[in-house]
């Protein structure tokens, strides 16, 4: 399972200069999305901070209450923050999918190889397809 941490390591934007990469990004998720996303996690961190300290302080003393709590905190933020990454990512491919209807999609979705300039239709590094037909719609809620 690959771990996300910056929109440079989507695979599908690898290949795209710093100005590129932040005119996908307001397309597909807005244009504060650094921002919505560490507010996201650090919400869902402190939240879970705020349920252990209630729920551990019961059972244990003070101390081992405030580790407790901070570890589960600490790991809900990253765990959140990759959540919200992943769901992001779905959002940008869906909109390259739908975008690219009937044509040649740019970058591999499978590997994020740049596909400018090459024949055929599958990806000569992963072998997935890089033709969306034209009758294919995808949304989130549909594998
Ligand atoms: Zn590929």
């Amino acid at each position: 399972m690959a771990l996300y941490w910056t929109f440079g390591s989507l695979p599908e934007l690898n290949h795209l200069s710093e100005r590129e990469r932040h005119h996908v990004l307001r397309t597909c998720a807005g244009p504060t999305v650094y921002f919505r996303l560490i507010r996201t996690a650090i919400f869902y961190g402190l939240a879970t901070a705020a349920i252990c300290l209630t729920i551990v302080s019961r059972y244990v003393p003070r101390d081992t209450t405030l580790i407790v709590s901070g570890i589960a905190a600490v790991l809900t933020v990253i765990v959140s923050y990759q959540f919200c990454m992943r769901i992001i990512r779905a959002h940008l491919r869906l909109t390259l999918i739908n975008g690219f209807r009937g044509e040649r999609l740019p970058i591999c979705l499978g590997c994020g190889y740049d596909l400018k300039g090459i024949e055929g239709d599958e990806c000569p590094e992963c072998g997935k397809g890089v033709v969306v037909r034209e009758e294919e719609h995808h949304t989130l809620n549909r594998k």
